[in-house]
C-alpha cells in the first residue's frame, strides 16, 4: 500500500490525488501548458494553447554525497572546503566586529525561500527555503576532495588564499592541514604561463589516455573509499584558453575519444575532467569560462546519459547585469552601451592577465545580454529589418555596444572591484548614466555557487519523468540548464534558447520544484487579490 506521507523529516506535504508519497519517493502529475505560436502569410502571430503531460519521479534517499573539486588548492577550493568546515564542526570566529557565526548566506538553496501558497485563515503569503521543497543533501553532508596541481596542503592553500578571518583560518588548520590534493593533469599552454612556478603536483607523462584513465580510476577510488552513493565533480581551476573546435577531433564523441588515445593538442585538462566524470557516469560541472565542452564532449555526454553544466560561475558583475540589463529593456529604455572594468589581485586575475584566458572570459562575459535585447525588437531592429532598411547584409540585430576589461592589480588581493557604467536612451532623445561599483572578495561570492551547483545538480541525478502514455521513467536531458542562474554562459540542449535573465532563471528551477511536487505555478497573477 502506498503510505501518503512526505519524506522523513519533510517539511511540506502535498495533500492532492496528482501527487504521491512512495516508499522510495514522490511521484508526481503536471501539465506543461504552454503556448505555440506561428507567424501566418498575413504576418499575423496565430497562437495555440498547448499541454503536455508528465509525471515526476524524485528518488527520496539522498544518501551520502561526495563534491570533488578540480582546483580544491585555489581561492574557491580552500573557501568551500573552509565554510563546509566551519559550519560543519560550528566553529565561530572573532572579527573586529564581534563574533562571527558560519552561515550559508548567498547560496540560493540554503538562504532563499520560495512562495509555496497563501494561508487561508490569514490570506499571507506562506514562505519555504528552496532546501525544503525536495530532499536535497546539506552541504555540511558532503564528501570533499579534489585535485589541484599545487601540492600545497590545505590550510597553507587558505592561508596563501587571503579570503578568511585569521581567528577562522586559525581553528581551521587542524582540520585542513594534512590534506593534500590529488595530482592533477598540467598542460601548460591552456593556462597562463605565470602559473607554471605553482605546478608541482602532477600526474607524471604526457599520455592523455593514461590521464584521463588515471582521473577515472581517482573519481572511482573516492566513490568507494567514501562508501558514496552519489559524486560531483566540478570545475573551479584555472580558466584555459578555448579550445579550438576541428572536425575530425573534437566534433564528435568517437573523434574526441580517439583525440584523447592519440594525445592530441587541443584536448584540454578540462575537457579530460568532463570525459572521465561522464564515462564514470557523475554529473560534471565546468565553473569556468572556456569550452569544456566541446560538441563530442556534449555528445558523449548524451550518450551516457550523464549530466554536465555549465560555463563559469555567475557571481557578481555578471549577475547583476543579467538583472540590470533585463530591467532596463523590460521598462522600455534602449542600453546604448554597456562598459564593463574589473580589477583584482587574486591568483584568479593573475591567470586572466594573458590574453588567451582573458578572451575566454570577454566571450562568457559578453553574451549576458543578448537574450534581454533580443526579447525587444520595439527598442533593438532584428538582423532582417536592418537588412531591409539599408540595404546590406546584416546577419546580426542592433545590440549595445558591450565591453569588458579585466586588470590584475596584486594589492587588492581577492577583494575584486567592478565597475559598470549603463550608458542608455530615453524618452525624446535623452540619455541616462548609471554607473555601479562593486567590491567584495570574489571567493565568498563564488563558494555559495558552488554549493548550490552541486546540490542542485546531485538533485536532479534523482529525477525522473515520463511522458503520458510512456511506460519507462527516463532521466533529465543531459545539459543541466536548470541550473543557469549560478553561471554566466548557460549551456542548454542545442536548439534551445539560452536564458540568460536571472529572475527567469529563478522562475524556471522554482517552477520545475514545484512541478516534482505536482504544484502548477501561481506565479504572481494573484488573481484573488484582484477579483471581488
Ligand atoms: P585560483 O587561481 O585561486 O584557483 C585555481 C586553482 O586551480 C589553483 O589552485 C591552480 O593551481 C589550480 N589548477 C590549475 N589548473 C589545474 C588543473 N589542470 N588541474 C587541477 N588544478 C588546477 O582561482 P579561483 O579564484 O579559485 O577561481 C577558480 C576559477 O573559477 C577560475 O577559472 C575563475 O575564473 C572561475 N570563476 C571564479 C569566480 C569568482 O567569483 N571567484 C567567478 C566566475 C568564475
Amino acid at each position: 500500500a502506498t503510505a501518503k506521507r512526505s519524506p522523513e523529516g519533510g517539511l511540506i506535504q502535498v495533500e492532492s490525488e496528482s501527487t504521491v508519497y512512495e516508499e522510495d519517493g514522490i511521484r508526481a502529475k503536471f501539465v506543461d501548458r504552454g503556448a505555440a505560436v506561428t507567424k501566418g502569410p498575413d504576418g499575423r502571430l496565430k497562437v495555440t494553447k498547448t499541454e503536455n503531460a508528465y509525471e515526476f519521479f524524485t528518488k527520496s534517499k539522498v544518501g551520502r554525497v561526495g563534491l570533488l573539486l578540480v582546483g580544491i588548492g585555489g581561492n574557491n577550493g580552500t573557501t568551500v572546503m573552509a565554510t563546509h568546515l566551519a559550519n560543519k564542526h560550528n566553529i565561530s570566529w572573532h572579527t573586529k566586529n564581534g563574533i562571527q557565526q558560519p552561515n550559508y548566506i548567498g547560496s540560493l538553496v540554503r538562504a532563499s525561500t520560495i512562495r509555496l501558497g497563501v494561508n487561508p485563515e490569514t490570506g499571507k503569503d506562506v514562505h519555504v527555503p528552496i532546501s525544503e521543497m525536495l530532499p536535497m543533501v546539506h552541504p555540511n553532508d558532503f564528501v570533499i576532495g579534489g585535485w589541484d596541481i599545487s601540492g600545497v596542503e590545505l590550510d597553507q592553500a587558505m592561508a596563501r588564499a587571503q579570503v578568511l578571518d585569521w581567528d577562522l583560518q586559525r581553528q581551521l588548520v587542524p582540520h585542513m592541514a594534512g590534506i593534500k590534493p590529488m595530482p592533477s593533469i598540467y598542460y601548460p599552454d591552456f593556462i597562463a604561463a605565470n602559473q607554471a612556478d605553482r605546478a608541482d603536483n602532477l600526474i607524471p607523462g604526457d599520455d592523455k589516455q593514461a590521464h584521463l584513465e588515471r582521473i577515472r580510476a581517482d573519481i572511482r577510488s573516492f566513490k568507494e573509499t567514501n562508501s558514496l552513493d552519489n559524486l560531483v565533480v566540478l570545475w573551479t581551476a584555472n580558466t584555459e584558453r578555448y579550445a579550438e573546435i576541428i572536425p575530425g577531433v573534437n566534433d564528435t564523441a568517437k573523434n574526441l575519444l580517439a583525440a584523447v588515445k592519440s594525445s592530441h593538442d587541443e584536448v584540454s585538462p578540462s575537457t579530460i575532467f568532463a570525459i572521465a566524470s561522464i564515462l564514470e557516469g557523475v554529473a560534471f560541472i565546468n565553473g569556468s569560462p572556456q569550452n569544456t565542452f566541446v560538441p563530442g564532449c556534449i555528445e558523449l555526454a548524451e550518450k551516457h546519459k550523464t549530466f554536465i553544466g555549465g560555463d563559469d560561475f555567475k557571481s557578481g558583475q555578471t549577475k547583476v547585469k543579467s538583472v540590470l540589463a533585463e530591467f532596463l529593456v523590460n521598462a522600455g529604455i534602449k542600453p546604448l552601451s554597456i562598459s564593463s572594468y574589473n580589477h583584482l589581485g587574486n591568483n584568479d586575475g593573475k591567470n586572466l592577465s594573458s590574453q588567451r584566458q582573458f578572451r575566454s572570459k570577454e566571450i562568457s562575459k559578453s553574451s549576458v545580454v543578448d537574450d534581454m535585447v533580443a526579447a525587444n525588437a520595439v527598442l533593438f531592429k532584428p538582423a532582417e529589418e536592418l537588412t531591409k532598411e539599408t540595404g546590406e547584409v546584416h546577419k546580426k540585430g542592433e545590440h549595445p555596444d558591450h565591453i569588458v576589461v579585466i586588470k590584475h592589480v596584486p594589492a587588492v588581493g581577492d577583494s575584486k572591484r567592478a565597475i559598470d557604467e549603463y550608458y542608455s536612451e530615453l524618452l525624446m532623445g535623452g540619455r541616462n548614466v548609471m554607473n555601479i561599483f562593486n567590491e567584495c572578495e570574489d571567493s565568498l561570492l563564488a563558494t555559495p555557487l558552488i554549493f548550490d551547483l552541486a546540490i542542485l545538480a546531485e538533485l536532479l541525478t534523482r529525477i525522473t519523468y515520463r511522458r503520458e502514455g510512456e511506460a519507462e521513467f527516463q532521466p533529465l536531458y543531459s545539459v543541466l540548464s536548470l541550473l543557469s542562474y549560478m553561471l554566466k554562459a548557460p549551456l542548454v540542449k542545442p536548439g534551445t534558447d539560452v536564458v540568460n535573465s536571472l529572475s527567469r532563471q529563478r522562475n524556471g528551477l522554482e517552477m520545475f520544484l514545484k512541478a516534482c511536487l505536482g504544484l502548477e505555478n501561481q506565479g504572481d497573477l494573484l488573481l484573488s487579490s484582484r477579483v471581488w
